[in-house]
């Protein structure tokens, strides 16, 4: 937990991400849905049975969520409705819940936008 608030605390940069890899192809991840704006694929570190990442293909300064502008309104309303596609797809669309972790006390360590879409077990509240 140390070592990941230490990577969220330097990360913030707007460099690209591991994330411009993935939206590439250049390196491997399962694939839940796409289109041509949003990219769902399953988290390397899953927290539960269902822990899928959404993120727009094209981050366009979007690097967290409290950095959003007005131009951004749209992709976060595509994003907010492909995790229920995600959630449909991977059968959790009756109870599943969505995380948004913005900045390094959110332990935010990607920088670039992402939900995560997790389920497929009883959820507990309130989070850590
Ligand atoms: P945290 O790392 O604290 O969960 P974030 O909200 O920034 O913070 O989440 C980044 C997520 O990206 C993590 O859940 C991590 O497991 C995931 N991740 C990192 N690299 C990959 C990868 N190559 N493929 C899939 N998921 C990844």
């Amino acid at each position: 937990e140390a070592a990941a608030k230490a990577a969220a605390v330097n990360a913030d940069t707007g460099a690209p991400t591991i994330f411009d890899k993935i939206i590439a192809k250049e390196i491997p991840s399962a694939i839940v849905y796409e289109d041509d704006k949003v990219l769902a694929f399953k988290d390397i570190n899953p927290q539960a049975p269902v822990h899928v990442l959404v993120i727009p293909k094209f981050r366009d300064g979007l690097t967290e969520l409290g950095k959003a502008e007005p131009r951004h309104e749209e992709i976060l309303g595509q994003l907010l409705y492909a995790a229920r596609i995600v959630a449909e797809k991977e059968g959790i669309v009756d109870g599943f819940r969505v995380v948004i972790n913005s900045g390094a006390s959110a332990c935010q360590s990607v920088y670039h936008f992402h939900l995560h879409v997790i389920g497929g077990r009883q959820m507990k509240w309130p989070p850590g």
